[in-house]
């Protein structure tokens, strides 16, 4: 054991394979554009799956009517009524609820699962109050249905489940068609309402930020997971045999699955090994909510372990996975108090370390060198994209101005990360072109645009 002093070897190293200078993140830029366009080409052409998502019409601000959305992706389900009053009115009344899904619900069978979200829609529609909702008579109620799972979309109204995740394991779903499944739930429990439009959140918050911003062409989510959705010209799209080509869609990228040339420490790898997935979705690893806390709780043990800057012995919860989590590197990197009090207490209550002040600065410079490779490797996809977008549109160029609707807590929570971001941006795309480009921070629009997704998909 050594080192406990000035320097610290350990903490050297490790900047140094996190760094990402301006060069570096141009060629990952570079790659993961290389990557949507082998996406776009052929189905399974790069680490991007780009995925068709069916959607070639954008909100325009004109619905109107009653639409439902229901959105399905972890330990809770929520569902929301708009009434859209067209492009004066826009949403004149709105309601929403979540429901919890118990731990039975996730490991048992569709028809359980399937079953009591439609008793729970059921019981939403009867508590609308009369007068304020109203449908068209001889009409079915639409509904947009988000389904955060691995689809297979096949229309922009079904899409069959390619594999659970996220701790559910619900029985003879896979390979299913997931619209179905819920259609025919809401049918047995007497409700008259049908799925108008299978959508991923991506493509939500993409259309729930366009209904009130025509300029917004990319939807991104920073969360627990991450994912970017932006609008493509069908031309651009050799895979989309369709008769015509002229147009937009929505591409759904899953740029999380990016894997190329990403600057792995040994603390990613170790973490890659022990996930469900290794090898796969490393740009997720660096990148999101669920993973920058464990890389850095992995740091922090490996320190530990090799010099004594944090005492003499290795407390067991250092050595727990995930007992860091991103909030607290949060936490830890706003704390302004003279002797770092509050990255002592997190410290001490959640991995059982007693660190003294100079341990504390060299634990907050282990946050910081992990959340400015996330946040300036988030930037470079986002440029990837932009970039993309500009060659077929020239709209930046032009001086017009080009939104990225941003949603998730990662993202809205973490300033340092935000910036990291935007530093990136500018330095990627320059002071010119980043000064039409804007992010703006859409908070919890998924739905919405799932709403209006089922309103402009409508079969009426
Ligand atoms: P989702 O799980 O659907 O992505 P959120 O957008 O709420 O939902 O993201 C939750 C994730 O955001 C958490 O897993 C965590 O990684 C991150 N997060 C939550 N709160 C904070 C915070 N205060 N600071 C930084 N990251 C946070």
């Amino acid at each position: 054991r050594s080192n406990s002093a000035s320097t610290c070897p350990i903490l050297t190293k490790f900047q140094k394979d996190c760094a990402t200078p301006t060069p570096y993140l141009r060629n990952v830029a570079n790659a993961i554009a290389d990557d949507m366009r082998d996406g776009l080409a052929v189905e399974g052409g790069g680490d991007l799956e780009m995925i068709l998502t069916f959607v070639d019409a954008l909100p325009s601000g004109n619905e109107e009517g009653l639409f439902y959305a229901l959105d399905l992706g972890g330990t809770n389900f929520r569902v929301r009524s708009v009434q859209l009053g067209g492009k004066k009115e826009r949403v004149l009344a709105t309601e929403s609820e979540q429901i919890s899904i118990s731990q039975k619900l996730m490991i048992g069978t569709s028809e359980e699962l399937f079953g009591f979200i439609a008793s729970k829609l059921a019981s939403f529609v009867a508590k609308e109050k009369p007068g304020r909702c109203l449908l068209e008579e001889g009409r079915k109620r639409e509904l947009g249905f988000t389904f955060s799972f691995p689809v297979k979309q096949t229309s922009i109204d079904s899409g069959t489940l390619s594999k659970w995740t996220k701790g559910f394991k619900v029985s003879g779903m896979e390979g299913k068609n997931v619209v179905a499944c819920l259609n025919e739930a809401m049918e047995a429990h007497g409700l008259d309402m049908r799925v108008s439009a299978l959508v991923n959140d991506g493509v939500g918050t993409l259309a729930g930020a366009r209904y009130w911003d025509e300029d917004v062409m990319v939807g991104v989510i920073l969360g627990t997971g991450t994912n970017a959705c932006y609008v493509e010209q069908k031309h651009a799209i050799p895979k989309l045999r369709s008769k015509s080509s002229s147009g937009t869609t929505i591409i759904n990228t899953e740029w999380g699955g990016f894997s190329k040339i990403l600057p792995q420490t040994i603390f990613d790898l170790e973490m890659d090994e022990t996930s469900l997935n290794p090898g796969e979705h490393l740009y997720e690893k660096m990148i999101s909510g669920m993973y920058l806390g464990e890389i850095v709780r992995r740091v922090l043990l490996h320190m530990c372990e090799t010099s004594d800057l944090f005492g003499h012995s290795t407390p067991a919860k250092l050595s727990t996975p995930l007992a860091l989590r991103t909030e607290h590197l949060c936490k830890m990197q706003e704390d302004n108090t003279d002797d770092l009090r509050d990255v002592g207490s997190i410290l001490y209550d959640f991995l059982d370390v007693e660190a003294n002040m100079n341990a504390r600065r060299r634990v907050v410079e282990v946050c910081d060198t992990v959340v400015k490779r996330g946040g300036r490797l988030a930037g470079a996809g986002i440029v990837a994209i932009l970039e993309k977008i500009e060659k077929d549109t020239k709209r930046m160029g032009s001086g017009k101005r080009t939104v990225v609707a941003m949603d998730g807590a990662l993202y809205e929570k973490y300033p340092q990360y935000r910036q990291y971001m935007q530093d990136a941006l500018v330095e990627l795309l320059g002071h010119k072109l980043a000064s039409h480009v804007a992010i703006k921070h859409t908070k919890d629009v998924s739905g919405l645009g799932a709403a209006l997704l089922a309103a402009t998909n409508s079969i009426y």
